[in-house]
C-alpha cells in the first residue's frame, strides 16, 4: 500500500495516530516543531534530576491497553496503580486525607467531618457511573458527520441525566456533600478539564466514577515519558521518520484539496493526507488562516487556564512528602472563583505536588528528590505579564516549606519555571492556555472544532482541542477516531 499520512505534531495525539496507521500499512510520517516528541507529555532532564514537564498520572488505563490490542503490540510501558489516588492537605485542618479507591477506607477519613459519607459518596458514585456508562460509547467514543447527528445522539442519552446540564459540577457536588473538606476533595477533579468546579459542567461528575471506583489513577514506571519512549520505539520499528525543530507555518492548495504544508524555512511536505496533532483550533487560525478562528475570534471562545509548572531538585530526601500532593488553600471557593478575576494575587485554590523520585529513584542523583509543581493559573488573556512568576513561585515554595515543616531554600539545587508564557511558545497554546479549549456545552462533541477540515477533503486533526478533550486517555480516544477518519477517506 503506498497510501501516505505526514502529521504536524508529534504529541501523544500524533503518536498514537501514527502508530495505528503505520500497523495498518500507511506510509506515515511525522514533523515536529521542537527538538523532542512528546507534547505536553514530555521531559525535562536537568542538573542530574529528571522531571515530568506536564502530566503525572493517568486515568482510564482500558483504553491504553484497547490501543496496544488494536495495534496489535504490548503496551510499551508499565503502568502502576496509585493507591491512595493522592493525598490533601488544607491549610486550615491538620489531618491529611489520603484518597483512596476503598470508600469503606475513604470514608473512615472523613468520619469527623462529614457524616454517613460512606452512604453519600456510594449514591454519587451511583450517579455519576451512570453519567459515564450512559455517555462513553454512544457520545465520547463517536465521530459527528455533523451538529444534527451529534444532537440526534444527545437525545438518546438517558434523559434522567437532564438536570445535570442546568448545574454546575460545585452545585452537584453541594447536593450530596455537606463539609467543605468533602466538597473540595471531590470537586479537585474538575481542575483536571482546566477550568474551576464553579465554571465546570456537572455532566463532567462522571470523572468522580473513573477516579473513585471505576479504574483510578495510574503512575508509569520510570516517569511519564515512558509513555512517549514506547511509541516511539514500536515507530522505529515500523520506520516512520520523524523530522524535528520542524514548524508548519503555510500551505499550499488547490481547490478542495491541500497541497503541501510549508515549513518555517520554506521547505514543502506532501502527502495524500495531512493530520494536525497542533491544536486544532490555533492551526486553522495560523496556518490556514480561517476567518472563523482569526485571533479576535479564538479570543471569544471558552479556554482553559494556564499553568504554572515549576521542576524543583532538592538535595535532600523528603520522606514527609507523599507521592502526589494537594494543598488546598484557606478560601478554596473564593480563590477558585476569583482565579481569572483577580490574576495578581498570590493566593491560588491549591498547587499540586508530584514527587517522582519517590518511586523512581533513576529520576534523581542519590539523597536528592526530584519534585514537580503544578498551579492553574489565569491564562495570557487574563495575566499576560509573567514577571512576577520568581515571586508567585517563592510564595508557593515558602507555603509548601511550612506545611511540609523543612525550609527548602537552602536546599534547592535546580529551578525551572514554565509560565503560561513558556507553555504557549513551546507548543503553540493558544494564550497558553494549558489544556486547549475549554468543555463548554457549546464546545463539546460537534460544537468542537472538528476531527476533519471543513475547506480540505484530505485534512483531519486529533489532539486536545478537537474531539473528545483534553487528558492522556481522551488524546488516544482521539487518535482512534482520527484513524477512522482517515481509513474511510482512503476508501
Ligand atoms: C501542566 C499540565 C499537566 C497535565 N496533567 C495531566 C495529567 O496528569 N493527566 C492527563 O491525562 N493529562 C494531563 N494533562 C493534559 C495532557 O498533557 C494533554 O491533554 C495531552 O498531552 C495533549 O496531547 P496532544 O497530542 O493533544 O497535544 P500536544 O501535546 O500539545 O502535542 C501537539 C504537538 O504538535 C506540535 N506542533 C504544534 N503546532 C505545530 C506546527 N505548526 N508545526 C509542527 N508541530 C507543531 C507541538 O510542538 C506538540 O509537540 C496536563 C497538561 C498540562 C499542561
Amino acid at each position: 500500500m503506498n497510501k501516505s499520512v505526514l502529521i504536524v505534531g508529534a504529541g501523544i495525539g500524533g503518536l498514537a495516530t501514527a502508530l495505528r496507521l503505520a500497523k495498518k500499512g500507511y506510509k506515515v510520517e511525522i514533523v515536529e516543531k521542537n527538538g523532542q516528541a512528546g507534547g505536553r507529555l514530555n521531559q525535562i532532564k536537568k542538573d542530574g534530576f529528571t522531571f515530568d514537564t506536564g502530566p503525572s498520572f493517568f486515568s482510564m488505563s482500558f483504553e491504553f491497553e484497547e490501543f496496544a490490542r488494536e495495534c496489535g503490540i504490548e503496551l510499551p510501558f508499565k503502568y502502576v496503580a496509585l493507591d491512595p489516588l493522592y493525598s490533601v492537605h488544607f491549610s486550615d485542618n491538620p489531618q491529611t486525607f489520603f484518597l483512596h479507591k476503598d470508600i469503606q477506607k475513604l470514608a473512615e477519613q472523613f468520619k469527623d467531618v462529614e457524616p454517613d459519607f460512606e452512604e453519600k459518596m456510594r449514591n454519587y458514585l451511583a450517579k455519576s457511573g451512570a453519567l459515564f456508562h450512559d455517555t462513553v460509547d454512544l457520545v465520547i467514543k463517536q465521530n459527528f458527520d455533523s451538529v444534527w447527528a451529534y444532537l440526534w445522539t444527545l437525545m438518546r442519552v438517558n434523559p434522567v441525566h437532564l438536570p445535570v446540564l442546568f448545574r454546575t459540577f460545585w452545585q452537584e457536588v453541594k447536593r450530596h456533600f455537606t463539609s467543605q473538606e468533602a466538597r473540595q476533595i471531590v470537586s479537585l477533579v474538575a481542575f483536571f478539564l482546566g477550568r474551576t468546579p464553579f465554571d465546570t459542567m456537572a455532566i463532567y461528575t462522571l470523572l468522580s466514577y473513573t477516579e473513585f471506583k471505576h479504574d483510578g489513577y495510574y503512575n508509569v514506571e520510570g516517569g511519564m515519558y515512558r509513555i512517549v519512549e514506547g511509541i516511539l520505539s514500536e515507530l522505529k520499528k515500523e520506520q516512520v521518520q520523524i523530522t524535528y525543530n520542524t514548524e508548519i507555518v503555510d500551505y499550499v492548495a488547490k481547490g478542495g484539496r491541500l497541497e503541501c504544508v510549508v515549513d518555517n524555512l520554506g521547505k514543502r511536505w506532501s502527502a495524500d493526507v495531512v493530520l494536525i496533532n497542533g491544536d486544532a483550533a490555533v492551526f486553522r487560525s495560523r496556518v490556514f488562516k480561517r476567518k472563523k478562528y482569526a485571533v479576535e475570534k479564538l479570543d471569544q471562545m471558552t479556554w482553559t487556564m494556564g499553568y504554572l509548572t515549576f521542576y524543583i531538585g532538592v538535595k535532600c530526601k523528603l520522606p514527609q512528602v507523599n507521592h502526589h500532593n494537594y494543598y488546598v488553600g484557606s478560601n478554596f471557593e473564593e480563590y477558585a472563583n476569583g482565579i481569572l478575576e483577580h490574576p495578581d494575587t498570590l493566593e491560588k485554590p491549591y498547587y499540586y505536588v508530584n514527587v517522582l523520585s519517590k518511586y523512581n529513584e533513576e529520576c534523581a542523583p542519590e539523597g536528592c528528590e526530584s519534585l514537580l509543581f503544578v498551579c492553574p493559573v489565569p491564562n495570557l488573556l487574563h495575566k499576560p505579564n509573567w514577571d512576577d512568576k520568581e515571586e508567585i513561585v517563592d510564595s508557593i515554595l515558602a507555603d509548601f516549606s511550612q506545611r511540609i515543616g523543612k525550609e527548602l531554600t537552602a536546599e534547592i539545587v535546580s529551578k525551572t519555571i514554565y509560565t503560561p508564557l513558556e507553555w504557549e511558545k513551546q507548543f503553540n497554546l493558544h494564550r497558553g492556555s494549558g489544556l486547549g479549549l475549554a468543555h463548554n456545552m457549546n464546545q463539546i462533541g460537534a460544537f468542537r472544532p472538528s476531527n476533519f477540515d471543513e475547506k480540505f477533503k484530505n485534512v483531519f486533526y486529533v489532539g486536545a482541542s478537537t474531539i473528545p478533550g483534553a487528558g492522556l486517555p481522551m488524546a488516544i480516544i482521539s487518535s482512534k477516531l482520527a484513524s477512522e477518519r482517515i481509513e474511510s477517506f482512503f476508501q
